[in-house]
């Protein structure tokens, strides 16, 4: 073959891999036999490359994603250039791009220009995930992150809300959603305000749990005694300690690596197979806080949990491990405006030093600082858990960026140290639209630059799923499925609202957010979990609840 020839060729097929990807990502309900046995995902969740520069420097040898790294991932929104964990997560669950704030229900009709107009019957619809495609595939399923188990991330893959901030709902669904493991925090989400919680519809879900006969554990011990069997791992009241804190403000918590070294120990029991998700949810707060000793511990620790999903990757064969950031937060560079951080005359001592003296996450320094907000409170603290001696003015100054931003006072420290102490840039407290790096292992590993959606896609397609068909099964509109009776929302007991379908003189009743139909007097459990759309008023249910109800009335007539 001539030269030119030769090159045509390569063109001409590399075309035509591009035109058969194209296609395999189109259609995915063609997906070819699964040679994948289990899929492990894990989310840094907000950070970008120079991050783990940064965690690489600090850890001072290669870090368990170097060996690993595919390519990169586009994170925006169907309706914003910048992300918010909510779609982001949404992608990677469903294989769909999807708008702000929404848990995996479908983009809304604003999109940007260029984000197709999704149909009407796509919008805000609840869309399934691979978390519940396999475990209908029969495999085990699992969730393990450092945040509330009802915080963005983990209920992209759990459950179906227009608003992220519905963390009771988040965790009513998670409970109903018959995952086999969740290792967490949000324990409070499960108990309701009369006995000490935060749940104000009354119910106690931990009881719930129970009654499923799942195992409710709280401690680190506690985790290293499990052997078998389905848990929940509520490990804090609300959200887990930062790494760098943990010994300090949360001794009895295990860690990240512990929690997914377990998960994959239980899960990896089912012959079937399993799918986990493994998020280290708090490198996005280090960021958001320009903090780097928050950041550097959760990242750190993160690698290690990566590391735990390798090694049992390696050894098993068939398991696809993909490793990835949600989007970038804080905008951080290897690299300030200062007179030293802008030097290319660098010693890694200038840039290793300041960072090694911080033993304390800014949240944890403020909360040390407790009612002493003085300049010589701030200058103490700071000495002591940042190793820096700073002035009576950088002590004023993070007083009046506290007061300035009051929601996120330990914002301050990072904000007005970094820039003078060290050599770490930050551009932002919010989050970024940057690409992020991909990380992937095993077969099935997808490779270049990915959009967000095709993570969820490949997932799918190593899994053996259709995500499409598997929406159609989980989430029918009740009206459309009930033309020809009567579908209602009774919102008499206004936080525990039920779908009710009269038909054929039967009245079925199903309560939102559980996997439950109440039909002739009996509770019976479903496939998938009922979820009434507030945006849109739609309710929707498993085909499966359908034809129960349809399915009784033909035998009764
Ligand atoms: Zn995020």
């Amino acid at each position: 073959m001539s030269k030119s020839n030769a090159k045509f060729f390569s063109a001409i097929s590399s075309f035509l891999v591009a035109a058969a990807v194209v296609s395999w990502n189109v259609r995915c309900e063609a997906a070819e036999q699964p040679r994948v046995k289990n899929v492990i995902l894990l989310v840094a969740d907000g950070c970008a490359t120079d991050q783990y520069t940064l965690a690489r420097w600090y850890h001072g040898k290669p870090l368990p994603t170097d060996g690993i790294l595919v390519g990169a991932v586009k994170t925006y929104a169907a309706d914003s250039v910048i992300t918010d964990s909510a779609p982001a997560a949404s992608a990677y669950a469903t294989g769909v791009r999807t708008s702000s704030k929404g848990i995996s229900v479908g983009p809304g009709p604003k999109t940007l220009s260029i984000v197709p107009k999704p149909p009407e019957d796509l919008q805000r619809r609840p869309l399934a995930t691979v978390l519940e495609g396999a475990r209908l595939a029969g495999k085990a399923t699992g969730i393990v992150v450092t945040c509330r188990a009802s915080h963005a991330t983990p209920a992209a893959f759990m459950a179906h809300t227009p608003l992220r901030d519905r963390e009771e709902d988040i965790m009513e669904q998670a409970v109903h959603q018959n995952v086999d493991l969740v290792l967490g925090g949000g324990r409070d989400y499960l108990v309701p305000k009369s006995a000490g919680g935060k749940r104000s519809d009354g119910e106690n879900h931990l009881e719930t749990l129970k009654a499923r006969g799942y195992r409710i554990i709280g401690t680190r011990d506690e985790l290293a005694q499990l052997g078998s069997g389905r848990v929940f791992g509520m490990f804090a009241k609300e959200h887990m300690a930062a790494e760098i804190d943990r010994r300090e403000f949360g001794p009895g918590q295990p860690s990240l690596e512990e929690m997914t070294r377990k998960a994959i120990e239980l899960l990896a029991q089912r012959p079937q197979g399993f799918f986990l998700m493994v998020e280290g949810s708090q490198v996005d707060w280090g960021c958001h806080a320009n903090d780097p000793a928050h950041m550097l511990g959760d990242l750190l620790m993160f690698e290690r949990a990566v590391q735990a999903a390798l090694d049992f990757a390696a050894k098993d064969g068939s398991t696809l491990v993909l490793a990835l950031s949600d989007h970038n937060t804080g905008g951080m560079s290897i690299g300030n405006s200062s007179a030293r951080g802008s030097s290319t005359q660098m010693p890694e001592k200038d840039l290793l030093e300041p960072l090694r003296r911080m033993k304390l996450s800014a949240p944890g320094m403020w909360k040390k600082l407790g009612s002493d907000k003085t300049p010589a409170g701030v200058k103490r603290i700071v000495k002591e858990y940042w190793g820096m001696a700073i002035t009576d003015a950088d002590a004023n100054q993070i007083l009046a960026v506290a007061k300035r931003d009051k929601d996120t006072p330990q914002n301050a420290f990072g904000e007005v140290l970094c820039p003078k102490y060290t050599v770490i840039g930050w551009t932002t407290h919010g989050h970024c639209g940057g690409d992020v790096p991909l990380f992937a292992f095993g077969p099935g590993r997808p490779a270049g630059l990915v959009d967000s959606p095709e993570i969820g896609r490949v997932i799918a397609r190593a899994l053996g799923l259709d995500l499409e068909k598997l929406t159609e099964r989980l989430f029918v509109d009740a009206k459309q499925a009930f033309g020809d009776g009567k579908v209602t929302l009774d919102a008499a007991d206004k936080q525990n609202p039920v779908v009710a379908i009269e038909f054929q003189g039967k009245t079925a009743r199903l309560p939102v957010n559980k996997n439950l139909v109440q039909l002739g007097g009996k509770a019976v459990e479903l496939e998938g979990v009922v979820v009434y759309a507030s945006d849109t008023g739609k309710a929707y249910i498993p085909v499966q609840a359908v034809k129960m109800i349809r399915g009784q009335a033909t035998a009764e007539r």
